[in-house]
């Protein structure tokens, strides 16, 4: 069984095998980075994933006859690199370990179910054996979710067999989707009935709909669409005690949403086989512009009065004026005609008082009917004006909409580089956000030191506040990598929970977030949270060491 295909992203980084971050302009690029963070050097990684050293499966043979027997034998892997592959996410330290081959807590098994009654039948086998059983859709966590915990044996449930649209309701406009389907896959369906999710996380060509609906996505274009957690209907979940399946309704006015208790679950509490998700009809006009505001203060004000107007931009994305200003370094330096263009466009912008390097960009798009998408320009065309702002016309908005899915290959360019990058995120209100904004970007910029460049940007509004999504880079601390990134992600975490930040916006819990979890929803919050695991899974074999508070380890982890 080859369980690494073209629909998952390659074991040491992102993409396909042979694909790669076109750097426009390589000198430039590396001149502003090597000026930001001084010179680091080249790491190598192993050549092929099969030469990463695992420990024997802890399964026994009885158990692995069992899994067999569930899903016939081709469907059970207990292969090394098979194994490798599925016991780390895509975060930056999965792929640190992964390149080096240290994958020293790797899952014992991976079993692709055929259907929900195959996934049932591991869940009762599980809870029988005490097995931890571990679902994975595309693996593209970058919070831990996926990897094992502890010392029982563990089983991953490879989901990319559930893989079918079942239905499409064009009356309700609503899907029947299987948890295994893959972004791309599902929008090529609703595609030819004149739909969309609208559900375009930057991972979306390797992410799935139950990974989504398990941890709370928010795609690109939520801000207009809603993110998963508006998008889904209801779920099928598969637990050792039966299929839980929450009714189809519109909306309910019948007790607490139990489809929202499973919405974020992570694994927790059982795997999600099926979902009817809300779909909107394929937009037939888009209009995606750039604008330069004096300042990133001025631009989240801005952002601000945009969403309460009532207008829905399917996209609202600031730069704050460090992200600006390396975007603008980060691109290639234009030559003849375009250069020309800049220059008298950059008078021009002078002559507003606006300077491209020290102002803060904003794409804005809007999606929908003509009238809606013309509507939309000129609420938000009016308040954009009150706050000095420039348009600099569509050819941003089509750059960001061409790129939008390519940062995580430079990613891959930085590793391969000695660079440490990662990203992290929040929200919170609009009266607290630029308090936290700077809070955290100070607290980043403190564990990294000098040599290193923290950025921001706001990427989902609204009304009562927005996301903030950070970028950090700093040379790699050779020999202490992984201490280096955990001390930099618990000062900034430090300050997003002191700070009245969302722990995470939209990446999850999982592991690397769980020790907070006493912090953020304080003890009776994290009481409720861990009693309904417990009842649920009392033999605590469903994701385990992710998500719930350990309430013994007190409010800090
Ligand atoms: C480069 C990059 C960009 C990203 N951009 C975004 C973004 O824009 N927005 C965003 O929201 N996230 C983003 N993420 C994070 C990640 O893609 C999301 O968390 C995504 O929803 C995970 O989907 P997946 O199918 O890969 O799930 P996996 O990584 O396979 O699993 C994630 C978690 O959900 C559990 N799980 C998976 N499937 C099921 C199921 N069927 N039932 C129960 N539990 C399940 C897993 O056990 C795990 O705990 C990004 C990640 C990367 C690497």
């Amino acid at each position: 069984m080859v369980m690494q295909s073209d629909k998952r992203s390659k074991w040491w980084g992102w993409g396909a095998e042979d694909e790669a971050y076109h750097i426009p302009d390589p000198d430039r690029f590396w001149k502003y980075v090597r000026g930001r963070i001084g010179e680091t050097r080249p790491r190598p990684r192993l050549a092929s994933l099969a030469e990463a050293k695992l420990r024997p499966s802890r399964l026994s043979k009885p158990d692995i006859a069992a899994l067999r027997k569930i899903s016939g034998g081709e469907a059970v892997s207990t292969e090394a690199e098979n194994r490798a592959y599925f016991s780390l996410g895509k975060g930056y330290t999965d792929l640190l370990r992964m390149r080096r081959g240290e994958i020293t807590n790797p899952t014992d098994a991976i079993l692709r179910p055929g259907d929900e009654q195959q996934v049932l039948a591991v869940m009762r086998l599980a809870a029988e054996r005490r097995l931890a059983v571990i679902p994975f859709g595309g693996g593209t966590s970058v919070v831990g979710g996926v990897e094992p915990v502890g010392d029982g044996a563990t089983v991953t449930l490879d989901l990319a067999g559930l893989d079918r649209v079942l239905e499409i309701d064009s009356e309700s406009a609503t899907a029947t989707v299987q948890a295994g389907v893959m972004g791309p896959d599902l929008e090529r369906v609703l595609k030819r009935s004149g739909f969309t999710l609208g559900h375009f996380p930057q991972s979306f060509r390797y992410s799935s709909v139950g990974g989504w609906i398990a941890t709370r996505s928010a795609g690109q274009n939520s801000t207009k669409y809603g993110a998963i957690a508006a998008l889904v209907q209801s779920v099928r979940l598969a637990h050792p005690e039966g299929i839980l399946s929450t009714p189809n309704v519109p909306a309910a006015a019948a007790g607490p949403d139990l489809l929202q208790t499973i919405v974020g679950s992570e694994g927790t509490l059982g795997v999600i086989t099926q979902a009817n998700v809300r779909l909107s009809p394929r937009p037939e006009h888009r209009s995606y512009k750039g604008y330069l505001l004096p300042s990133f203060a001025a631009g989240v004000q801005t952002a601000r009065e945009i969403i309460q107007a009532g207008i829905e931009p399917a996209v609202l994305r600031l730069s704050d004026e460090a992200e600006t200003e390396s975007s603008l370094a980060l691109r290639a330096a234009p030559r003849g005609a375009a250069a020309a263009a800049e220059r008298v466009g950059r008078w021009y912008l002078g002559r507003k008082g606006l300077d491209l390097e020290s102002g803060s960009i904003m794409i804005l798009g809007f999606e929908g009917s003509e009238g809606s998408v013309r509507h939309g320009g000129e609420v938000a065309g009016r308040i954009l004006k009150r706050h000095g702002a420039a348009s600099l016309g569509s050819s941003p908005g089509r750059a960001w909409r061409r790129s939008r899915f390519a940062a995580p290959h430079l990613r891959d360019v930085f590793l391969d580089n000695g660079v440490m990058v990662d990203t992290l995120e929040t929200s919170t209100t609009w009266a607290n956000y630029l308090t936290l904004h700077a809070k955290v970007r100070d607290a980043l910029r403190g564990a990294l030191g000098e040599r290193s460049v923290v950025m921001a940007h706001l990427s989902h509004s609204y009304t009562d506040g927005g996301s903030i999504y950070y970028t950090f880079l700093a040379p790699q601390d050779e020999g202490g990598e992984i201490e280096q990134w955990q001390r930099v992600k618990a000062a900034a975490t430090d300050a997003i929970v002191t700070g009245g930040g969302a722990l995470s916006h939209h990446h999850a819990i999982g592991i690397e977030h769980r020790r907070w979890m006493p912090g953020y929803l304080g003890e009776e919050g994290s009481r409720w949270l861990s009693q309904i695991k417990q009842a649920i899974d009392p033999a605590g074999i469903l994701n385990p060491g992710k998500l719930i508070p350990d309430l013994e380890a007190g409010p800090q982890g």
